[in-house]
């Protein structure tokens, strides 16, 4: 079938593609220096283990209408030793219902953009949310709820210790990163979070808005790329990735 035929046949049926029409450009990275990772590391004293953390998070009540509003907390899904952790913004009403991150049309999308690196979910990769509860109606997070949020994400962090992380957005980002700068500032870069290196991009669901830009988000993660590669030679393991 011609090309841009079965292209709008998939999108007539809802089914969104990821097609890196370049390969990533072995770039050197900028001369900024980047973290060594944490992989090597054992999680502090402190941190409670999946299991405590997880009822944590399903018992919460810290955020008064989103306990009440929630259907379910969503913890967060994959790999719990995953090299790549990608951090999205909040549970929407699909996740909601289901209790798992990024199940909706945006997580179709981040699923192509996980294959376009040669990841699967629960391969080699943990997603999760600055938000464990949807907000109602799909608001934006309040910075109190991210607060009151933040030890369960650095909970998944410590336990995880991912080489990479990509934040997922304007709200992951500014969040994780406690800055108010914005997306554009952040991207093209590599970031610090905790000794950990940064990689910010678009969210999936503003790239299904904006189609255009997933040539700059295909960029973006060409960066992880060669930081998780990096982050791999320097402790000699495989990175888990294939070469697109
Ligand atoms: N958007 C997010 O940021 N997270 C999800 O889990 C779903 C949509």
């Amino acid at each position: 079938m011609e090309e841009g035929l079965r292209r709008r046949y998939l999108e007539v049926m809802g089914i969104q593609q990821w097609v890196p029409r370049t390969p990533c450009v072995e770039a050197p990275l900028a001369a900024k220096a980047v973290p060594v990772p944490r992989q090597a590391d054992a999680p502090g004293d402190r941190v409670p283990d999946w299991e405590t953390l997880s009822r944590q998070v399903e018992t919460c009540t810290r955020c008064a209408e989103l306990a009440s509003s929630r259907t379910r907390t969503v913890f967060g899904v994959g790999d719990r030793q995953a090299p790549w952790l990608f951090i999205g913004e909040a549970p929407g009403a699909e996740e909601d219902r289901r209790g798992e991150p990024f199940v909706g049309r945006a997580g179709k999308l981040l699923d192509s953009m996980l294959a376009a690196l040669g990841l699967a979910r629960g391969e080699g990769v943990y997603i999760a949310n600055i938000l464990k509860c949807r907000p109602p109606g799909n608001r934006d997070p309040k910075p109190e709820e991210a607060d009151a949020c933040r030890a369960f994400l650095d909970g998944q962090v410590a336990l995880i210790r991912p080489r990479v992380i990509v934040a997922l957005g304007r709200i992951a980002a500014q969040n994780l990163l406690a800055t108010d700068a914005a997306l554009g500032a952040l991207r093209g870069q590599p970031l610090n979070y905790q000794g950990i290196p940064v990689v910010v991009t678009y969210h999936p669901a503003y790239l299904l808005r904006k189609p255009l830009d997933k040539r700059k988000a295909w960029d973006d993660l060409c960066l992880a790329r060669r930081l998780m590669t990096r982050a791999a030679d320097q402790i000699g393991t495989p990175h888990r990735s294939s070469s697109p």
